[in-house]
């Protein structure tokens, strides 16, 4: 693996001062740093090649459609997708999510039907499988979670009938850091023909994603979060499920055949790629992939294991903060709160030190609700992060409780 300061000239925003400190950037779960390749790789569309992409037969749309669809194929190996057609460019998790959440009640959902999310879930893996239970009188189904942060896969068994039309569950929780069982989950819901959505929004960073070997039926997650741009996310689904599902977005290129009579549609993938797609992120994440991969999965996990294994030393050494999730597996994220300090006032102290944390409900309220809280400090760690920057964390937290006390 590459050493830590080699690492971190990769992220040219990584060396600049906050309010003249050195920036600790651990706000990584809300969105990460970008890499040089990454930046260059969008420069250079935008510099050499840029054109719409699948329209025209000139030079530049060429060029931009290969990369394009060179960009596909390396998310389908990223993930171990079967087929290439199985990978849909969407805006992000939360467009790939109401994506599927409109089509598959559109699809297969009656009213009295039912489906399964976990207590866990961020806003985004709830509101639009809410909206399609509204729309269809459907009932949505919660898995309860323990003190730790963890699903009671007992309870989730028992969610289980012949009325569950399909279960969709992150695979880490973004205010608690769980991991959650989805092989477990998956399971159980295949042994009643139930399908199952994975958002991997909070994991697909962190460690080796096999789709084949997880075996889910809908996988999702967004670019940004893996050191690619923003605007850019992906839906992968089985092609069962994917040729059977109804388009969610009509427009331009998801179309076979138009009249005002009828239209059909286009083959996978493009039946659900309607209108210009963000072709130049879908690029830009195509070289964060590669950036990650050459860094090493195994190697991004072991070194971010190591150093939540350092925080939570540290942390839970600080007299009077209580860290909210304790699993025993978790991705390197820690939220606290500190006793009788607002999770703002941490924030916006931290922040003054040139700390950067997120605060508040981090779009999870039901698992705030689920502690009696408002709100929690979460510190988000990556691999580009490091000890002393743990060590700074714990000092700028001293300091607020001394501030306080
Ligand atoms: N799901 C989880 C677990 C998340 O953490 C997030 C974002 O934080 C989302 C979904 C939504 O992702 P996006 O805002 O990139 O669509």
């Amino acid at each position: 693996m590459k050493d830590i300061a080699e690492i971190r000239s990769d992220f040219p925003i990584l060396a600049r001062k906050v309010y003249d400190k050195p920036l600790v950037y651990l706000d990584n779960g809300a969105t990460t740093q970008k890499p040089q390749c990454v930046i260059d790789a969008l420069t250079s569309v935008y510099t050499t090649y840029n054109a719409n992409i699948h329209r025209g037969v000139h030079y530049l749309s060429d060029k931009s459609s290969e990369a394009y669809e060179n960009s596909r194929e390396r998310v389908r190996s990223f993930i171990n997708a079967g087929k290439k057609e199985e990978v849909i460019f969407t805006s992000g998790t939360t467009g790939s999510i109401n994506g599927i959440a409109f089509s598959f009640g559109e699809r297969y959902i009656n009213p009295g039907d039912e489906m399964i999310i976990s207590h866990l879930e961020h806003h985004a893996n709830i509101v639009p499988w809410q909206m399609m239970c509204e729309r269809k009188g459907a009932v949505l189904r919660v898995i309860p979670i323990n003190d730790n942060g963890e699903i009671i896969l007992e309870e989730y068994y028992k969610l289980l009938t012949s009325k569950t039309r399909i279960v969709s569950v992150a695979q880490a929780s973004n205010a608690l850091g769980t991991i959650v069982p989805v092989r477990e989950i998956i399971d159980a819901a295949h042994a009643m023909n139930i399908p199952v959505l994975i958002d991997g929004a909070q994991s697909v960073q962190h460690g080796i994603t096999d789709i084949q070997t997880m075996n889910c039926d809908f996988y999702v997650f967004s670019g940004h979060k893996i050191y690619g741009p923003t605007g850019i996310g992906v839906l992968y689904g089985k092609e069962k499920w994917l040729s059977e599902l109804p388009p969610f977005q009509g427009g331009g290129d998801m179309v076979d055949k138009v009249t005002f009579e009828k239209t059909t549609y286009n083959e996978l993938p493009f039946k659900f790629e309607a209108g210009t797609m963000n072709y130049t992120a879908a690029i830009g994440m195509c070289a964060a992939l590669n950036y990650v991969l050459d860094i090493g999965l195994e190697n991004i996990a072991a070194r971010e294991q190591e150093l939540l294994s350092y925080a939570n030393k540290r942390l839970s050494g600080i007299n009077g903060l209580t860290i909210y999730g304790n699993s025993d597996r978790k991705i390197s994220t820690i939220s606290f709160l500190l006793k009788g300090i607002h999770p703002y006032d941490t924030g916006m102290i931290l922040d003054k030190l040139g700390i950067a944390v997120r605060t508040g409900t981090h779009c999870a309220q039901p698992v705030m609700d689920r502690y009696g809280i408002d709100g929690t400090v979460r510190a988000s760690i990556c691999f580009y992060n490091t000890k002393e920057e743990i060590d700074a964390l714990t000092s700028g937290i001293e300091m607020v409780m001394s501030m306080f006390s």
